[in-house]
């Protein structure tokens, strides 16, 4: 691994769209420039430094480039866990950059993000590394909403009326860490395979919201593959490696005052999750900081306990919509994502 540091953090600034253009929206505040980002307003001007920062007219590749992912995934092979996080704002391009753009039918992936783009590294450095160990890979796919976790592969598509009302169940395995009880893994041979179960995931995020009656926004979602390999000269290396590829629920903070009863238990919820999550990460940056991270203040931490914690390389990207009008919004990710380095 070229890159030794074990937490960074990106920053991509998404362009506008052209329907955004047309309603005569604006980005005036932002400017992007080397590792920094600058943020406007009226007469004050704010810089915040990042490992990487992607402007605009950065496309996937250079994304994928840049953040050094293809260094990532060789740490996988070489036994480390790996995390990408997207954080942003509901329409910052968290799903843009870690999947790609759907077509107009929703099944193909244009523009392919960090997700697909990860599948395929893998599965090149497997069959680069096949002759001197033996590789397999075990994919799944979950959502937490509302600190419940639904499986987005398995039983999503005929949700019960158990597990819609309670999700799945997570418990401490010493050996393990925590796991999800009865969630769904499936072995896969080749990267389409992957890609196919985190399109049907995909898919199913959306169908899954509807019948819960969420928006797919308020989630955040864990593809995670899971890869063990033996070393074929010596049998009794075995190591397990985990690569976690999160897209995280929209970090806009909802006025809670005005909104009903269920919403405001989920931006409670979402902010809690975020909050532990950068509290976690703000500590595990800091080698000097001998505090035991929160894990357990959120699902999505302690799932994620072993490979943000571990022995694990970790990147966030935090995304951000360029217009005049999320000013807030944007302050508030740039500093997200400051705290968290
Ligand atoms: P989020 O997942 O954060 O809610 P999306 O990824 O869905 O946001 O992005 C919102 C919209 O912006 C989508 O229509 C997406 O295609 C578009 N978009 C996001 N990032 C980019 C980009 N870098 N280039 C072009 N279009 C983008
Ligand atoms: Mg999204």
């Amino acid at each position: 691994m070229q890159t030794k540091q074990k937490i960074r953090v990106a920053v991509r600034i998404r362009p506008l769209l052209d329907h955004e253009k047309r309603q005569g929206h604006l980005n005036s505040r932002i400017d992007c420039s080397g590792q920094e980002v600058t943020i406007r307003e009226e007469r004050n001007k704010k810089s915040y430094k990042f490992d990487h920062v992607l402007p605009e007219s950065a496309s996937q590749d250079q994304v994928f480039k840049s953040c050094e992912i293809d260094q990532m995934v060789q740490s996988v092979i070489e036994g480390y866990h790996v995390t990408v996080f997207a954080y942003g704002q509901t329409g910052s391009g968290k799903t843009y950059t870690m999947e790609g753009q759907r077509d107009d039918e929703g099944i193909a992936i244009k523009h392919e993000g960090i997700i697909p783009k990860t599948i395929n590294s893998l599965f090149n450095k497997i069959k680069q590394n096949g002759l001197q160990k033996d590789f397999s890979v075990y994919c799944s796919y979950l959502q937490i909403y509302n600190e419940k976790i639904y499986d987005l592969l398995g039983e999503t598509t005929k949700i019960n009326q158990n597990t819609q009302i309670n999700g799945l169940k997570m418990r401490w395995n010493v050996r393990q860490q925590f796991v999800v009880e009865n969630l769904f893994v499936y072995q896969c041979k080749s990267a389409e395979e992957v890609i196919q179960l985190f399109k049907l995931g995909s898919r199913n995020r959306i169908t899954a919201s509807h019948k819960l009656n969420f928006q797919s926004s308020r989630s955040h979602t864990i593809f995670e593959i899971k890869i063990e390999s033996t070393d074929l000269k010596n049998p009794d290396y075995f190591i397990t490696s985990k690569l976690e590829l999160v897209d995280l629920a929209g970090s806009e903070r909802i006025s809670i005052t005005g909104t009903e009863g269920r919403q405001a238990k989920e931006s409670i919820e979402i902010n809690k999750a975020l909050m532990t999550l950068r509290q976690v990460i703000a500590i595990l940056s800091d080698t000097n900081n001998k505090t035991i991270p929160p894990y357990r203040d959120s699902k999505l931490t302690c799932l994620l306990k072993q490979s943000i914690g571990g022995n694990c390389f970790c990147l966030m990207i935090a995304c951000i919509a360029p217009l005049d009008s999320f000013y807030d919004e944007n302050v508030s990710t740039l500093q997200y994502a400051t705290k968290a380095a």
